[in-house]
């Protein structure tokens, strides 16, 4: 019996079978959770559901989380169909690829906003929601990455946007710790997906990412798939607030991810 079997988990932010999204969905499928998804925009409709069906998913439904009404309308559904909630993984961000390259310091005050809002706030904005479908046990997840906490070349506004998302993760754990649910981040090694090939030299960072690794490789969406199942999981009931590493061990090295 999978350690998920009963429960029943939202997935935000699968827009193909490259996303971190993906890797999770998969993993928490093998361990017998029912599955929820959004999808953003008629286009990636056409490549979210045929996914979730192989999965078995039960709610597939529009959500923009830069629209409150669309999140309201989401999660109402979500109520109807399954009454609670055990789990939701937050994977989504977004940043005009412009500011992706580069100088920060020539963000405008708009791009600014945009990439916090998107990658930042609708974190707040979806566990405010979810909390309201949770019992005791409940779990929130979302994905960051090592720009949050270093200056990684081209990373720029991304960074700030994590920043601000790690410690929303904090924050959330504070207050949504006497209700018995748990909010937890985890903070991946660079990955090939959409949102990362808006990263300038996004290759460059990948192959130093993999040199600097203590394992000497990067990781897959399936390894940061089986790190979201424990955190997701009640293997993982004493931890909350904690951005937990799957990056093959890069972190802890002195190797940068961006220089030369
Ligand atoms: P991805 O492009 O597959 O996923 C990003 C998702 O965000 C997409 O599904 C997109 O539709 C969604 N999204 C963007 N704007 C949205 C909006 N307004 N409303 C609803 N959804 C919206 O890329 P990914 O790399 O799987 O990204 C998932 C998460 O993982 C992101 O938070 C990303 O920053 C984080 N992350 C990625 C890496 C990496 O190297 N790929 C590393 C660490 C963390």
């Amino acid at each position: 019996m999978g350690v998920l079997e009963g429960k029943k988990g939202l997935i935000l932010g699968l827009a193909n079978n490259k996303s971190i999204a993906w890797g999770v969905a998969k993993a928490c499928h093998r361990e017998g959770a029912q599955l929820g998804f959004n999808y953003l925009g008629e286009a990636l409709e056409k490549r979210v559901r045929p996914l979730a069906e192989q999965v078995g998913a039960t709610i597939v439904e529009p959500m923009d989380v830069s629209d409150d009404a669309q999140m309201d309308d989401f999660f109402e559904k979500v109520e109807n169909q399954w009454g609670t909630l055990d789990f939701l993984v937050h994977s989504i961000a977004f940043a005009n690829k412009e500011c992706l390259k580069g100088k920060f310091r020539d963000a405008s005050r708009d791009d600014f906003l945009l990439a916090l809002d998107i990658s930042a706030y609708s974190f707040v904005a979806c566990a405010q929601r979810a909390a309201r479908l949770m019992k005791p046990g409940g779990a929130m997840l979302t994905m960051s990455y090592l720009g949050a906490v270093r200056a990684v070349p081209n990373y720029n506004i991304m960074g700030v946007a994590k920043a601000a998302l790690e410690a929303s993760t904090r924050y959330l754990a504070q207050d949504l710790g006497s209700e018995g649910i748990r909010v937890n981040a985890i903070s991946a090694g660079p990955i090939r997906t959409l949102a990362a090939s808006g990263v300038g030299d996004f290759r460059k960072l990948m192959e130093k990412s993999a040199r600097g690794a203590m394992l000497k490789r990067n990781v897959t969406q399936d390894e940061v798939g089986n790190a979201a199942v424990y955190l997701v999981s009640d293997w993982s009931s004493g931890v909350t607030g904690e951005i937990h590493y799957v990056d093959a061990g890069f972190s802890i090295g002195a190797g940068d991810p961006g220089t030369d």
